[in-house]
């Protein structure tokens, strides 16, 4: 019998997992809608993963430029021009959104570009207005930056406004320690920011392997990077001198300027902050500093705000996630989670494979958990660092282990007379000998770590690794060549 409702599937929510789902659902003969408020490609398209890979590339020229001389190059380093670079960005994500709506309605899902909410648990009304009913709803609107509670929080920006600033700052301070500050701050500077980074916590990078996240932590300070751990903000205030201290340079909150009557900044961006104009803060360490831009890289947190979603009996969780079972179902019988919003691995990839197995279980009758264990996953900071499984220190707790550890300069800096150091870490289950996790720190670790998670992934011993030959002469051979324990623990 026909449905009598509108569609089979609505969608809502344009970024990857609410794509792909609806594309798949669709190519099989299910009638999708799908409703996006805001541009295709969502998150990681527009205002993550892709404008930010870009920027890791632009910002690790300096170094290329630098080091070919060493090479017999006769390459000179000239300024960075962020109009020329956000240009070619904005024109690149352009062309990328297309290609998602190309996708979908070559899959003939109809799109509705409009926010949407849930009337009752098979009704959607969009707010152009129309109504429209669904056998299923599958919500897949990811999570946006949240600014912490501090006075004045509203000067500085988040990780959606650093694609559109009209002018690079000069200098720029990064609340935070996660994935979004540390990658940021290796860009910026590698754009030429002065970049002071300071987070809350002893260590940067929380909850990753210690050893890996101190090397990234010390490579960081060693290019430059002012980074303050056990540090936050206490306040912000528009920094309203007309000569104000030099950015960076302590000054008292509210003193005068003081002595120099020189023009500081030059080429600060005076619409950098959200209000504009140099920026001055108070931390918990003591003094104020001024900066051109403050950049909140607090956190995310899932976009389930006046949607609906608690009056039709979905559950939320204490963060506003989306509280869902294996399948990402919600506590409505036809309504399913996926991505971001449900809070489980915020990663695209991840949200792709919610989405598909979504699509097999609700489409398909092959009801398809999501499998969230051994996830490989990259941070873009310089150096990268590729990580798979557990820490040293979780994977301790859990069993007895060897750990092998090999650190090096790589041979193509370290011709060029860069001190920068390589790390490769298996940490092995004495038990199983099982590699229970993997921790690069490298270039290009990001694409290292994909092709030795397969291996992890289909649950490869030490002696799997130890039987590979090495390719040789390169930083990844380390990873089948390292024969003695460096410690057990
Ligand atoms: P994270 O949760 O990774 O980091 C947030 C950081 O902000 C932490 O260091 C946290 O400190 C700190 N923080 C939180 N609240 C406050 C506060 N009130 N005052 C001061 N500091 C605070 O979030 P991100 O925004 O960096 O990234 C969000 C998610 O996006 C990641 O979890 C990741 O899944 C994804 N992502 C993935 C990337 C990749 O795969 N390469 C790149 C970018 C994002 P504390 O450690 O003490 O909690």
């Amino acid at each position: 019998m026909a449905s009598t409702y509108d569609f089979d599937l609505f969608v809502i929510g344009g970024g990857s997992g609410g794509v792909r789902a609806a594309r798949v659902a669709a190519g099989d003969g299910v009638r999708v809608g799908l409703a996006e408020e805001s541009r295709y490609g969502g998150t990681c398209v527009i205002r993550g993963c892709v404008p930010k890979k870009l920027m890791v590339f632009a910002s690790e020229y300096r170094d290329t430029v630098r080091d070919a001389s060493a090479y017999g190059w006769d390459i000179k380093e000239g300024p960075f021009d962020w109009p020329v670079f956000q240009n070619r960005l904005n024109t690149e994500l352009d062309r990328l959104e297309e290609v998602y709506r190309g996708l979908l309605a070559n899959s003939g899902v109809k799109t509705f570009d409009c926010r949407a909410r849930l009337k009752d648990k098979h009704t959607i009304v969009l707010d152009n207005g129309e109504e429209k009913t669904a056998k299923t709803i599958l919500i897949a609107t990811g999570g946006h930056p949240v600014r912490p509670d501090v006075p004045n929080a509203d000067l500085g920006i988040v990780s959606d406004d650093i694609f559109k600033l009209e002018k690079l700052p000069k200098s720029i301070l990064i609340i935070g320690g996660g994935y979004i500050a540390c990658e940021f701050a290796c860009i910026l500077h590698g754009l030429g920011v002065e970049v002071t980074q300071y987070y809350r916590g002893a260590q940067i990078l929380r909850g990753f392997d210690d050893e890996a996240r101190g090397l990234v932590a010390e490579a960081m300070r060693e290019r430059g990077i002012d980074l303050h751990v056990g540090t936050n903000i206490v306040e912000l205030c528009p920094d309203s001198e007309d000569h104000a201290p030099h950015v960076g340079s302590d000054a008292a909150m509210g003193a005068p300027s003081g002595q120099s009557s020189e023009v500081v900044n030059p080429g600060t961006d005076a619409q950098a902050g959200s209000r504009g104009g140099p920026i001055r803060v108070k931390s918990t360490i003591g003094g104020e500093k001024v900066f051109d831009v403050v950049f909140f890289a607090t956190g995310r947190v899932p976009s389930t705000h006046d949607m609906g979603l608690e009056e039709v009996g979905v559950k939320l969780g204490r963060g506003h996630e989306i509280l869902v079972d294996d399948y990402s179902k919600t506590d409505v019988d036809n309504i399913y989670a996926i991505g971001d919003v449900t809070d489980r691995v915020n990663l695209t990839p991840v949200a792709i494979r919610e989405g598909m197995a979504f699509v097999e279980t609700v489409y398909r009758d092959n009801p398809t958990p999501v499998d969230h264990d051994l996830i490989p996953s990259a941070i873009f900071t310089q150096p990268e660092m590729g990580t798979i499984g557990l820490s040293e220190e979780a994977a301790a707790e859990q069993e007895e282990i060897e750990v092998y550890t090999s650190s090096f300069r790589p041979m193509q800096t370290a011709f060029a007379g860069r001190d920068d150091r390589v790390l490769m870490k298996l940490i092995v289950s004495k038990k199983t000998r099982v590699i229970l996790g993997c921790h690069i720190v490298a270039p290009n670790a990001g694409e290292m770590i994909q092709l030795a998670g397969i291996a992890i992934k289909m649950g490869a011993t030490k002696e799997d690794f130890d039987r590979t030959c090495a390719v040789h002469p390169t930083m990844s051979e380390e990873i089948v060549t390292m024969r003695t324990p460096t410690r057990t623990a």
